[in-house]
Order: structure tokens, then sequence, then C-alpha cells
């Protein structure tokens, strides 16, 4: 069987560039289309528009050998048997998802079909898309055997996109027939035999050729259903262990404590369930929304969902909160931001929990220095241009002089910050962390009045009996003893 597969890939943001790189490395011929011609030229002259780890190298690889970038749609779809259609789909004004960039290409395509093409989805999509773009199709008048629609949703996660890429936890092709199903199957051939895995040169992780990838063929509806529920599963296991980290402090227990306890029943798993700031990104929160308003198409009430996002609104004003506690009035504090993509490992600021801190400082009337290792040029087009904000290029720098730090991104550097240089830098210890990358007992320990998320705030010097923080001040209390007494209602806990 003939393995290499004729590629399109339109779109070449985060989804499209890694996906049109990476079926270049698995060895296919791959046309990545964009009608940003600015992109265009920056990817075509080596440059890379996000921050993404092995995207540079596989792009240098493979660049005008196996992958062209172009703004040419109507050579790409000519050139290619299989079209992946990977624009944004961002929501719109009722919630749904605007599906207007996904309905222009299809309609491009169209006018430039020369024989049998597999459309597929790779954008995340509402259930029905995929019969939504064969009418289209069809209005346009290409025969109905002349082209399939394949859904075929990316699981990626940003930051680690290129290895999630390869090494997939599932593959989920959503195909109405065989023919579809075939070209999808030669398509991700490489990672389902192990072919990809038995190369030297190949890009490391978990899956191996002994363990290969599995592909997980359903119906396009089934597999449109599997993207938007996947996501919103996710963002609710954020949203439950926020909501019980809110419980956990207030009643003096510890959310990583928690966490950790639930986490290693394999029946829940230890992935996302990190209390912090909440989620953002490109995909959760629009994905939730989207998913929200087709169930209520179909009228079915997901209040599951609401409430997953009002816990994560809520978030910010729990973080909030804990900032005013730290700093009392807010007019005129210095704050240093550390943080401003939405996570870490990307240069992504979309719906970044850690942007809207930092506008929310400066209405206050903070004097934010905000440092991100690969956000802060994206930052600047969305943040206010300010005297009161400035962007430094070392975290030290930012905490000079500060009256608090706060963690905004789990950036592993972040982590491991040398806790002595910082606190000879600032003006009062205080950090806040929005991402518990710390624990209480070692910044207790350097001298650092310490807030996190779901856990004991600590302070080396005692705090005036009377104010809302000598409730939580544990820093004296061994731990052994640090829980309330029980409410005298004979509740037993
Ligand atoms: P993005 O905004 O980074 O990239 C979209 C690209 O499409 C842009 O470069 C844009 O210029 C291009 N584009 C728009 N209209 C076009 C057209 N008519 N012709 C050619 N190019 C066009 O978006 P993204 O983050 O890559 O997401 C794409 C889709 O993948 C979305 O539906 C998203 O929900 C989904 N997704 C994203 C992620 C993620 O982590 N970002 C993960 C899984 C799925």
């Amino acid at each position: 069987m003939e393995h290499n597969v004729k590629i399109a890939v339109v779109g070449s943001g985060y989804v499209g560039l890694v996906a049109a790189a990476c079926f270049a490395e698995m060895g296919h011929d791959v046309i990545c289309v964009d009608n940003d011609e600015s992109k265009v030229r920056l990817l075509n002259s080596g440059g890379v528009p996000i921050f993404e780890d092995h995207l540079l190298a596989l792009l240098q690889k493979h660049l005008n050998v196996r992958l062209r970038v172009t703004s040419d749609l109507k050579t790409a779809v000519e050139r290619s048997d299989a079209i992946f259609i990977a624009v944004g789909t961002p929501q719109g004004s009722s919630g749904a998802a605007d599906l207007s960039h996904v309905e222009a290409v299809v309609r491009q395509v169209a006018r430039c079909v020369n024989g049998y093409k597999v459309l597929v989805e790779k954008s995340t999509v509402p259930v029905y898309t995929n019969q939504w773009i064969a009418k289209c199709m069809l209005l346009n008048r290409i025969p109905r055997d002349s082209f399939d629609v394949v859904s075929n949703p990316e699981f990626l996660r940003e930051g680690t996109a290129v290895c999630d890429f390869l090494h997939p936890d599932r593959i989920v092709v959503g195909a109405n027939n065989q023919r579809s199903e075939n070209m999808l199957r030669r398509i991700y051939g490489p990672l389902i035999s192990g072919d990809y895995y038995s190369s030297e040169s190949s890009i490391p992780g978990p899956l191996s050729r002994c363990n290969p990838a599995k592909l997980l063929v359903t119906s396009a509806q089934s597999a449109e259903l599997i993207k938007h529920a996947s996501n919103a599963f996710l963002a609710m296991k954020i949203s439950f262990i926020n909501a019980v980290a809110n419980l956990a402090e207030s009643v003096n227990g510890d959310i990583e404590e928690i966490a950790a306890g639930m986490g290693l029943d394999s029946r829940i798993g230890a992935k996302f369930l990190r209390a912090g700031l909440g989620y953002g990104g490109s995909c959760f929160p629009k994905d939730l929304a989207a998913f929200t308003w087709v169930a209520e198409q179909q009228g079915i009430d997901l209040q599951i969902l609401k409430n997953v996002r009002q816990i994560n609104a809520k978030q910010q004003d729990v973080f909030f909160n804990k900032v005013r506690s730290a700093l009392w009035t807010l007019r005129g504090k210095k704050v240093a931001a550390f943080g401003l993509s939405f996570k870490g490992g990307t240069d992504d600021i979309r719906e970044s929990p850690a942007i809207d801190v930092v506008r929310r400082l400066l209405v206050e009337g903070c004097s934010v220095a905000a440092y991100d290792p690969a956000a802060m040029e994206k930052a600047r087009s969305v943040l206010p241009g300010s005297n009161s904000l400035r962007y430094v290029n070392d975290p030290f720098m930012g905490a000079q002089d500060a009256d608090a730090a706060l963690i905004l991104t789990d950036w592993p550097e972040f982590s491991r910050f040398d806790l002595n240089r910082l606190k000879r830098a600032m003006r009062f210890p205080t950090v806040i962390d929005g991402r518990n990358l710390y624990k209480p007992s070692q910044m207790l320990e350097h001298g650092f009045t310490y807030f996190s998320i779901g856990r004991p705030d600590v302070h080396p010097v005692p705090v005036p009996a009377g104010t809302a923080l000598a409730n939580r001040d544990l820093s004296q209390v061994p731990p052994a003893i640090r829980t309330q007494d029980p409410p005298s209602t004979g509740q037993q806990f």
C-alpha cells in the first residue's frame, strides 16, 4: 500500500502549522496554506510565528523538502488528496462557534476540486458540521462521489503540541464510509504501525514501536462530540478542584494534599486536578460555550457546564481577594507579575487569566512590572500602553522594590526561583501564587508572606489579631493541629 499522501493543511496556527510539520515528519508531502500573507512570508523566511518545542527543528528539516507554505489555496487543493481544515472557530455572540472561516475555506475548496478529495475537519467544530460541509460542497455543484468529509479532532496541548501530535493518547477518525477511513488510516499509518518511532531521528515521547498510537474510528457526529465532550470534561476537572480548593481553604485544609489523595485513584487520575487561577486559552472557554449552545439547540440543558464556567469566572475574584488581603489598598502599589501566557510553555495569551489579572491591577492603580519567558510581545498587543506597566526581561528586575510578586502562569522556571535573591530584591517579601508552585512551609522558611490557592496563608510576622488575615495565619501552628475545631452542630466529619 502507498503510504505517502499528498496533504493540504489550511490554516497555519497552533494546530495547522504543527499538523503540517508533523505530517511532513511522518513522510507525507504537505502544503500548508494561510491567507495571512505576513505569516506565509515569515514561515518561508525561516521564522516561526508561535513558540512551540521542536517546531523550529521540524520546519528547518522539512521546509521546501516535504513541506511548502503558501497563500495559494487553489494549487494546494489541486495537488492534494486530503485537505485538513485547521482555521479558527472562535466564539460567536450567542456562544455558538463562529464557523465562517470554515465555510469560507470549504467554498474556496469547492471552486478548485479536480478529483476525489477528503475534507478533514481538524478545527474544533460543533456536531453536524460535517453535514454542513457536505451540503456546502453539493450546493457548489461538487458531485457526491468526488468528496468525503471526515472529522479528525485534534487533542494537542499548546506547549507540548509537536510531541502530543506525534505521540497521541488516541487518534479519533469520524468517517462515514470505508473510502475516507482508509485515507486517514494511510495518513496516520506511521504512528499506528509504530514505524515512525523506529526512526532514530523521531521526536521522542511516550509511544514506541511496541506501543504505537491507537486509532478509534467512529461516526463523524461522534467524533465531533468526542472533542467537545473531552474539553468540557477537562474544564470540569479544573473547576471541580477549584471549588474544593475554596472549601479546603475555609477549613484550613490543603488542596495539594487533597488532589494528591484523589489523583492516586486510577478512576480519577492526577492530571487536571491543579487548583489555581482557573482555565483560559483559546479552547476551553469557547468550546464550553459552543458545547452548551449545541446542547440547548437539542433541548438539553447542560447545567453542569454552566456551573463549570461560573466557578472558573469566580476564581479570578478569589485570587484578586487574596491580592487585596495581602496589599490592603492597591493604588500606587508596586507589583511584579510573573507570567502572561494562559499556561506555561506557550506564548498564547488568548483568554489568559494572567492578562485579566494584569488589566485589573492597572485599573486599580497598581504599577506593574510584567515578565513572561515567551508571551511579552503578544501581551503588548492586547494590554493597554500605560506608564504604570513595564515589561522586564528578568523576573528579579520585576521584583525590584515590589510590594508583592504574583505568580500567574505555571512556567517551570517560576517554580525554581532563587528565593533568597527574590526576597532581597523585593521591598516586602510577599508572594501571591495563583498556580501553587511552592510549598507554604518552604516560603515561610525563606521569610515570605505567602498566599496560594486552597491552602493556608503563611506569615513570618504574626498578623494583628482581629484582621481577616489573622484567621488564616497558621505559621505558628504545627501541621498536625492545623485543623479548625469542628462546628458545634454535632455534625461529624
Ligand atoms: P489560530 O488562530 O492559531 O490559527 C488559525 C489560522 O487560520 C490563522 O493563521 C489564520 O490566518 C488562518 N486562516 C483563517 N482563515 C483562513 C482561510 N480562509 N484560509 C487560510 N487560512 C485561514 O487557531 P488554532 O489555535 O490553530 O486553532 C485552530 C482550530 O483548532 C480551532 O478550531 C481550535 O479550537 C482547534 N484546536 C486548537 C487547539 C490549540 O491548542 N490551539 C487544540 C486543539 C484544537
